[in-house]
């Protein structure tokens, strides 16, 4: 299908604008003049979760054919991406969005890609035993991708009844038999014990902001441990902070997010149960809760991303563009982990050799 793709263009000399993190305005990549990014007063809401839940697309979009502004090249895109750079000659390519909900406000980038990539290789560098690959690939300054990528977040009120039981601990006497230099002896000792009786209650807990990654090209859980994101700072969406990244809308969906978040909500709201119930241990047996004025927000949050193939398998790393925070999982180099236990074992030996003379 064809769709438009919009960039931003220079008034000072007719270059391409991309978003720079340091000034938050865009900034022109050939002369370097700055162009404003107009503060909106559109105040960032919250929407009905039920009302969201209504919502569908009325046309389904395989993939986007878009025309490059610049050089007039075709690039065809995946359906779910919203802008990314010619192949081709780098111009920035901004388009639309297809899923019924369009998100309302985003986090713009806040680490440029500079200090990301120091981040970055601060991080590799204080992994144990990872393959020098990797610490090659960080030095070839291997550039990351800037991405937004889509994120739910969560309002609600939940009221939760519960049943089980308050464990307290209490001492008893008891006579023991020991034997003391050949004597047996009777001695008393305090012995704990557990008092369990049933409880049953209701406890009320508020969320605000629970976020849940969108978008299934990266998986779930490297996405939500980027977390914490600081959702004050959201500004209200507008096309000129996405240029010159990849940017996606959601394809987790409003309801398939919903049951994340509830597994968030789920940890704590058994914290308050334990606390509710009171006593050494606790046991719950039943829990049923409702959610009550349950509102969303369609959210894009900034993203770089490092992908490195090792031996078949493909590893991403993230860094959150708002804190820096990197996370991802790391490859073991087994040559250097045998070499290490091989050291040791060496030590081991010649210490033992010398200890025995
Ligand atoms: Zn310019
Ligand atoms: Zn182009």
């Amino acid at each position: 299908m064809k769709f438009k793709s919009k960039n931003f263009i220079c008034k000072n000399c007719g270059g391409t604008l991309r978003y720079d993190a340091t000034t938050h305005e865009l900034k022109c990549d050939f002369c370097g003049s700055l162009e404003d990014i107009e503060k909106s007063n559109i105040k960032i809401e919250e929407y009905d979760f039920k009302e969201g839940l209504t919502k569908f697309s009325k046309k389904r979009v395989d993939s986007k054919e878009i025309r490059c502004q610049k050089c007039g090249a075709t690039v065809k895109l995946e359906s779910y991406l919203i802008s990314s750079n010619c192949p081709y000659c780098e111009t920035p390519l901004i388009t639309d969005f297809t899923k019924p909900i369009e998100p309302k406000s985003l986090i713009s980038f806040n680490i440029t890609q500079k200090d990301a990539q120091e981040r970055f290789k601060k991080w590799i560098g204080s992994l144990w035993f990872a393959p020098t690959k990797l610490k090659d690939f960080v030095d070839g300054n291997r550039k990351l991708t800037g991405y937004y990528l889509p994120y739910w977040t969560y309002d609600s009120k939940t009221n939760t009844r519960y049943s089980g039981q308050r464990g307290d601990i209490y001492f008893v006497r008891v006579q023991r038999r020991v034997e003391i230099n050949g004597r047996e002896q009777i001695v008393e000792e305090e012995e704990p014990r557990i008092r369990w009786t049933p409880v049953r209650g209701e406890v009320y807990n508020s969320f605000d902001d629970i976020t849940v990654g969108a978008s299934k090209t990266l998986p779930h859980l490297l996405l939500d441990s980027l977390s914490p994101w600081n959702t004050k700072t959201l500004v209200p969406f507008n096309k000129k902070y996405l240029s010159g990244f990849e940017s996606e809308e959601y394809t987790i969906d409003l309801d398939e997010g919903f049951r994340y978040a509830k597994k968030e909500m789920e940890r704590v709201i058994i914290g308050t149960i334990k606390s509710d119930i009171g006593g050494d241990q606790q046991q719950i047996e039943y829990m049923k809760t409702e959610y009550r004025d349950t509102t969303y927000k369609d959210v894009l949050f900034p993203i770089w991303s490092a992908e490195f193939k090792w031996r078949g398998k493909v590893y991403d790393y993230l860094i959150n563009g708002q804190t820096g925070k990197v996370v991802g999982e790391r490859p073991y180099s087994v040559i250097k982990i045998t070499i290490a236990v091989l050291v040791v074992l060496t030590i081991l030996g010649v210490a033992y050799y010398f200890g025995n003379r």
